[in-house]
């Protein structure tokens, strides 16, 4: 069978990463999460200050760009690959609040996105990729023979949020969460720069009201129909 490039993009919190683990398990294929290298990208910013609640130097992370390397490892326990940033596993560390609150303003930067864009079109040249993220099936990957886009509510996202960072130990409120979920929306949707958009050739899945097994039954639905177009 011959191998496919499958794009998820969608909303914040919108349950993408949970399908593209699935389903690159499912597969055999590799996943990339490319939130979290803009998530890493923000991570370093942080780190060197450039970044505040109302600062943001802009031409300081440009000249930096170049300092950031950002990987990936597989970890066997948890079946996914682990973000690193210049050699450090960053992956706990990418998904706290205050990143989110960050990632956003930091993605929006063209050079950013120009550099994070190119490395992820070199991890998915073979094809044999699940990636997701905002601007996978419009701008790194037009040509992938499948295309998602997810949807669901905002209060349903912040939800699902909420309860994974309650989860993992971080002192956060509902309220807050669902500011952020808003806020990434409405920045993310709204740049410049490859806004947050569905593709045309995208299917859209609201799984606002779906259990885990019944999206993931539908998207492997769609999968099969995509590899009988392709044979
Ligand atoms: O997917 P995740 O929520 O971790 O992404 C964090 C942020 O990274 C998004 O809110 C968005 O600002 C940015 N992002 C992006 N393009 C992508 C993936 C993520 O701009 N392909």
């Amino acid at each position: 069978m011959q191998n496919i490039t499958i794009a998820i993009d969608g909303f914040s919190s919108t349950g993408k990463s949970t399908v593209a683990k699935q389903l690159a398990n499912h597969l055999g294929y590799i996943y990339v999460d490319s939130g979290a290298m803009y998530r890493a990208v923000t991570l370093f910013t942080m780190q060197q200050g450039f970044i505040t609640k109302d600062h943001f130097n802009v031409n300081a992370l440009v000249e930096k760009l170049g300092d950031i390397t950002i990987t990936f490892k597989f970890n066997k326990a948890l079946g996914f690959a682990e973000v690193h940033l210049n050699g450090v596993n960053i992956e706990r560390a990418v998904r706290t609040l205050e990143v989110s609150s960050y990632v956003s303003r930091v993605a929006a930067i063209p050079e950013v996105r120009y550099q994070l864009v190119k490395q992820q079109q070199q991890m998915g040249k073979d094809k044999g990729v699940v990636m997701d993220g905002r601007d996978i099936g419009t701008v790194v990957f037009p040509y992938a023979e499948l295309k998602l886009f997810m949807i669901a509510s905002a209060e349903k996202r912040a939800t699902r949020r909420f309860e994974e960072l309650i989860d993992r130990g971080d002192d956060v409120t509902y309220e807050a969460v669902l500011k952020n979920v808003q806020e990434r929306d409405y920045i993310d949707s709204n740049r410049e720069d490859s806004p947050l958009r569905k593709a045309d050739d995208a299917i859209e899945i609201d799984n606002s009201d779906l259990s885990l097994e019944e999206q993931f039954e539908k998207v492997l639905g769609l999968v099969a129909m995509t590899f009988e177009d392709f044979e």
